[in-house]
This record gives C-alpha cells, sequence and structure tokens, in this order.
C-alpha cells in the first residue's frame, strides 16, 4: 500500500510560502545514476523543499518508492520523442498513452519519413493535459535536443522550462535565448509558466562552468502550504521565480492593493509602484525590472539591494517582471510577471510563429 507520504495533498508545512524545489530530475529508471530513493536523499542533503522525478517515457521510479517521503515528490515524466522532449508533471498514475510512446518510437527508428508529425504531438500533448496540470516544454532551443514540432500550438502548454541544466555548455546561449522565446510568447498573451530544470542525472564533474547540482537551477513557488498539489497550483497561477541562488521579492503597488508575482491587477488604475528587491552571495548583481519585454529600471547592488519604480497603469495589456543579472551581465535570475490592463484571449499561434526566417517560408 502507498504511503500517505505519497499523497498529493499529503502537507508536509501547513505555512504559506515560497518553497525552493526542481521540476526535472532523472534516476536509474531511465539514464540517471541514483536510484529513485537515494534522489530523494539528495534532494534533503540539498535543502530542497520539493523534488519532481522525470525519467524518460517512464514513471517506475514510483513504483520503487514505497517508504515514507520527507517532502512532496512530484510524480512526473519526460515524455522524449526524436523531436523534442517535454514534461508532464503532477500525473496521479500511470498514464495510458505512455504505453504507446515505444511504438511510436520503434516506427520512426524503422522509418525515413516522419512519423510524428506536429499534428500528432499536438494530440499527445493534449491527452497528457487531461491526465496532468503541468505540460512543460524542456530545454527547446538546447542543440541537439531542441524543439522540432514547429507546429504544435502553444495553448498546449502551461509552462517552459526556460533555465536548464547550466552545466551544458550549450545552454550558456539556449537558456536566455529561451527567456527572449518566452518575452515574445507574454507579448502575444500567453500565460505560460517558466520553470527551472536541474536535468539532473549524476553527480561529478561537468564540461561547463559548473558542476552538476539537483537544484540548479532552483524554482521557487509560492505555495499555499507544502504539498505536492499546493506546489503544482502555484505554478498554474504564475507564482514563479527560476533561479540560480538570489533570493528576490517582487511586488507591485496600485490603489491601495498590494500585488505579488503571478497576479493580476485588471482593475486597478492610475500608476502602479514596482518594488524588487534581491539578496545574493554572487557579489555585485544587477537588478532589473522589464516591461513587456523592455528594461524599465535597472539597479546595481550587492549582496541585498532595493530598486522601486512607478508607471502608468491603463487598460493596455502590461506585464512586468524582475531579472537578476551577475557582474558579468549574466542571467542568474528571472521573475514570473505580474500582469496589468486587459489582455484579451490570444489567437491561436504556433511554436514556429516566434522564429523569424520560418515565418517567411
Ligand atoms: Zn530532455
Ligand atoms: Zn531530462
Amino acid at each position: 500500500m502507498m504511503h500517505p507520504t505519497h499523497a498529493p495533498d499529503h502537507v508536509f508545512n501547513e505555512t504559506a510560502g515560497w518553497y525552493a524545489g526542481d521540476f526535472h530530475a532523472h534516476t536509474t529508471c531511465s539514464d540517471g545514476q541514483h536510484t529513485p530513493a537515494e534522489l530523494v536523499a539528495l534532494a534533503v542533503t540539498e535543502g530542497l523543499d520539493f523534488l519532481t522525478i522525470t525519467d524518460h517515457n517512464n514513471t517506475d521510479a514510483f513504483d520503487a518508492l514505497d517508504a515514507a517521503l520527507p517532502l512532496p515528490v512530484l510524480r512526473g515524466v519526460e515524455v522524449t520523442l526524436p523531436s523534442g522532449h517535454f514534461n508532464v508533471i503532477g500525473l496521479n498514475d500511470k498514464p495510458s498513452w505512455l504505453q504507446r510512446i515505444p511504438a511510436m518510437l520503434a516506427n520512426a527508428a524503422s522509418s525515413n519519413e516522419p512519423v510524428l508529425e506536429g499534428s500528432f504531438v499536438d494530440m499527445l500533448m493534449d491527452e497528457c493535459r487531461n491526465d496532468a496540470p503541468l505540460v512543460s516544454l524542456n530545454h527547446p532551443l538546447l542543440k541537439p535536443w531542441e524543439w522540432n514540432e514547429p507546429d504544435i500550438r502553444l495553448s498546449r502548454l502551461t509552462c517552459v522550462e526556460i533555465w536548464n541544466d547550466p552545466t551544458w555548455p550549450d545552454n550558456a546561449i539556449a537558456n536566455p535565448a529561451t527567456v527572449d522565446l518566452w518575452s515574445k510568447w507574454l507579448n502575444a498573451g500567453y500565460r505560460i509558466t517558466a520553470i527551472g530544470g536541474s536535468d539532473f542525472h549524476f553527480t561529478g564533474s561537468g564540461p561547463g562552468p559548473y558542476l552538476p547540482a539537483l537544484n540548479l537551477p532552483r524554482t521557487v513557488v509560492f505555495a499555499q502550504c507544502l504539498s505536492a498539489a499546493a506546489i503544482l497550483e502555484g505554478v498554474r497561477q504564475g507564482r514563479v521565480y527560476v533561479t540560480m541562488e538570489p533570493l528576490i521579492r517582487f511586488h507591485a503597488r496600485a490603489n491601495g492593493h498590494t500585488f505579488d508575482i503571478g497576479d493580476d491587477m485588471p482593475t486597478a488604475f492610475g500608476e502602479v509602484q514596482l518594488e524588487a528587491s534581491v539578496q545574493t552571495m554572487l557579489g555585485e548583481v544587477s537588478l532589473q525590472i522589464i516591461k513587456n519585454g523592455e528594461i524599465i529600471a535597472e539597479k546595481r547592488c550587492g549582496s541585498e539591494g532595493q530598486i522601486i519604480c512607478q508607471e502608468p497603469l491603463t487598460s493596455e495589456p502590461l506585464w512586468v517582471r524582475c531579472d537578476v543579472r551577475d557582474g558579468e551581465g549574466r542571467l542568474v535570475a528571472v521573475t514570473n510577471p505580474i500582469f496589468g490592463g486587459k489582455w484579451p484571449a490570444p489567437p491561436e499561434r504556433r511554436f514556429r510563429d516566434f522564429f523569424h526566417d520560418e515565418q517567411e517560408d
């Protein structure tokens, strides 16, 4: 019988607050080095509040975990296709579509024709959405695992992994490029929550500037309590920031109300005061407030700093977020937005619509 701590609504901490964890990690059930139990123990050692296990095309890790859990472990899978990867997070049990993937892959391998057409993946994602609250596009611009299904509709996605394992040297380019792509999606009216994923496979050394670590980056989620269900709900509401280390607070104050990351201020008009603060051990950092993709305020600060600016607030669609860059200008933390103004439902757009070159043919 399943231990009660495995239930999605099992509460590990009753306090509402910001909880840090990981949405992308592998075990020996696919190509990871640690057994599921070892990975859970490592998550505790590294100070995570929650963990997600996302093995390639299977959820076997959850059959192997039967003891009491010390933290919420979200049930996920990395749907791994020749044309790209996406995480399905928050499953309750073994989904039926998972069994069909090996046959699809065998088919694709024995044929020169592309079997997994865009419309097919679109339908698969639709099915995933019926079984789990979060469907997240993984490392969409990281070669050679970049997303190659240009026809999927963005409405299929609830999340995008803007920050993947920084130990891969190519992520020095792919991660910031994904943040830029996500900004375009936000400008187009899509409320897709940005999350991070360490894509953890093993401890040891990597080819890049960082050592592989569960929790690098970490994704910090505001949840009403610490349970798997509350974390999933926090992500669904966009109450999330992604960080390599800095702690961020970001608020908007308008018409006597305070709004937090993920909030909407559709009925607030006049002027909004934006307040961001950071705490970090990275040395000098730059704190930026971004409005609809453009920097509107910036301040350099040391281990602690704050920035405040005012912006007019009308019915015009507006999103604001806070970014942190290190002394060399590299992004080290990104919040999800606070939204203002009136946002009409976005027209149906596809992944390819946001790449200039492909729009022309
Ligand atoms: Zn992947
Ligand atoms: Zn992965």
